[in-house]
């Protein structure tokens, strides 16, 4: 059984106790192909630091579990209203198209969540169930085969997985003591000691590095991208043996212009891959469950942009014509490479 990890993650000391190490999870994804070397199991947990405006996952931005409404789910008022009933806060009433409405402001997220549990149509979902590591393994254990098959493995994803550290923690090395591969997805938004100590534990480290400029990076994000750029330099000067591969949301009118800002600095990350991710509108649904605006409007990414990102990107990279691990195969050709590049998550 191989030993997963890099080598400096948590020790044995300790590993039988973690399974009951509690966190936050918003969902567990099977079968994923994008989160990671094969076929991935990725776990996405709950709370991010940053907010930003094109988030796909905004049902992982909050620490807290919360309650989603689907409207098309719902049975009408009159034939049920149950959901109604069952709110201890009144904090569901009756809307005006015969559906309920939630005012978040009086929702404590009580105990069970009884809007839920009373809905015989699934239309209540919780974002953010309450697990333990053990359990988090025990699901992964159960797609070995095909992570064995695959070349792939357990990935945490989020949400933040530096933003609750022991739970991560804890994970990864219950996963390296089953002999599993491990993967992670980072903003990079937390203080150094957290994220060598999380990557510690892992084979392979997704870097999301929104926007190279300062100012510009807080009105996308939210967030400072100084320590985050700082995390990454010093990441790799003290990891050097974990693959890591530095992503960049290609976001239109945003930051589409930073492609030879981008080619400049992974131009001194030399071993370190680079995938740009195309925009994407995939997550735009679930604001509405939410009750929240999706903040992009009608943005569309076009492919005259990417291609301009992408040659911007090459020009100032390196005159030999090498391009980093993960870069779109067919951009290195001259073409857009539209086909190659997976979906954005953060
Ligand atoms: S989670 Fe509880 S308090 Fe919140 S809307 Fe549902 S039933 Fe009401
Ligand atoms: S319990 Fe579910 S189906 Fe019934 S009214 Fe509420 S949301 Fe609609």
């Amino acid at each position: 059984m191989r030993r997963a990890g890099n080598g400096s993650g948590p020790g044995p000391a300790g590993v039988g106790g973690l399974a009951g190490v509690p966190g936050l999870v918003a969902n567990v994804q099977h079968f994923s192909l994008h989160d990671g070397p094969g076929i991935r199991t990725t776990v996405f947990l709950k709370g991010c630091p940053l907010r930003c405006r094109w988030c796909a996952n905004p049902e992982t931005q909050s620490f807290r579990p919360e309650p989603g409404f689907d409207r098309g789910r719902c049975l009408g008022l009159k034939k049920c209203g149950e959901c109604l009933r069952a709110c201890p806060e009144g904090a569901v009433s009756a809307g005006a198209d015969d559906r309920p409405d939630l005012d978040r402001k009086k929702c404590v997220r009580c105990a069970f969540f009884a809007c839920r549990n009373k809905c015989p149509t699934g239309a209540w979902k919780v974002f953010g169930d309450l697990m333990t590591a053990g359990e988090v393994l025990e699901i992964t254990l159960g797609e070995t085969v095909f992570h064995q098959r695959s070349g792939g493995g357990l990935t945490l994803s989020g949400g933040e997985p530096l933003a609750q550290p022991e739970f991560s923690r804890a994970v990864l090395a219950l996963a390296g003591q089953a002999g599993l591969r491990t993967a992670a997805e980072t903003c990079g938004c937390a203080d150094f000691g957290t994220l060598g100590m999380v990557a510690g534990g892992l084979d392979f480290l997704y870097y999301d590095l929104k926007s190279l400029d300062r100012a510009r990076h807080f009105e996308l994000t939210g967030g400072d991208n100084a320590p985050i750029v700082g995390n990454l330099l010093k990441l790799r000067a003290s990891l050097p043996g974990l693959r890591l591969t530095v992503r960049t949301p290609v976001i239109p009118g945003l930051n589409s212009d930073e492609g030879p800002a981008f080619g400049s600095f992974m131009r001194e990350l030399p071993g370190v891959g680079y995938e740009p991710l195309r925009y994407h509108r995939l997550g735009g649904g679930k604001y509405r469950l939410l009750g929240r605006e999706y903040g992009m409007g009608d943005a569309k990414l076009g492919p005259e942009t990417w291609r301009e990102f992408l040659e911007g990107f090459r020009r100032t990279y390196g005159g030999d014509g090498r391009l980093p691990d993960g870069f779109p195969a067919a951009a290195a050709a001259g073409s857009s490479g539209e086909k190659n590049s997976p979906p954005v998550r953060h």
